[in-house]
């Protein structure tokens, strides 16, 4: 842990929908105690894009579908002491991983970009045309999760976690007792 007075904080969203860090602002008026013990680094919510100085924590919210997550989570990792995994979509991918599935020829990615994108049958796309602009992040062969990337010290399951439960871990992480996380509140739906 560093040797500031306050903990620093990143949180970022790899391939998640924002839900877990909803679930973050669910702490309602609790927030103001916890910007009393933390700085917030790289996070959604001040939009700062990249980690200035090390943290003591990492929340990540979503697992891997290009390389661009890729990039940030090993980011995180570089620069994190401890570095949670929150929600099913970072611990095991979540939905994104059904496409995972698709798998069935020798190219399973271009099979999945057909899917998605010509063969369906609700897909209107009269061009033909699979989106291949070169500011696209590069899609991965299949979703990884967090943990199939980087070593992940916590897994907080939930789609999303509580806001109780996103709590209770942070404050027992920035006050160095996380072997009291709250194990009545973990949920896995
Ligand atoms: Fe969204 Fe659920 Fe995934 Fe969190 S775990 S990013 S809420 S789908």
């Amino acid at each position: 842990m560093s040797d500031s007075p306050k903990k620093r904080l990143a949180t970022t969203s790899l391939a998640g929908c924002f839900g877990c860090h909803m679930s973050l602002l669910d702490i309602d008026e609790r927030i103001l105690a916890l910007i009393e013990q933390v700085e917030f680094d790289r996070s959604p919510i001040n939009d700062i894009k990249k980690i200035t100085r090390r943290c003591d924590v990492g929340l990540i919210e979503g697992g891997c579908c290009n390389e661009e997550n890729v990039h940030t989570l090993q980011e995180f990792r570089r620069k994190c002491d401890v570095l949670v995994a929150v929600g099913q979509c970072a611990i095991m991918g979540g939905l994104p991983v059904m496409r995972n599935a698709i798998m069935h020829s020798d190219d399973p990615l271009k099979e999945c970009l057909y899917e998605a994108y010509i063969d369906s049958p609700y897909i209107q796309n009269d061009n033909h045309q699979i989106p291949n602009d070169p500011a696209l992040p590069l899609i991965l062969d299949r979703v990884y999760s967090c943990s199939e990337v980087v070593k992940i010290d916590y897994q907080i399951p939930g789609c999303p976690p509580s806001g109780d439960m996103l709590w209770q871990t942070l404050t027992s992480l920035i006050e160095g007792r996380p072997e009291n996380l709250p194990l009545e509140l973990i949920k896995y739906d």
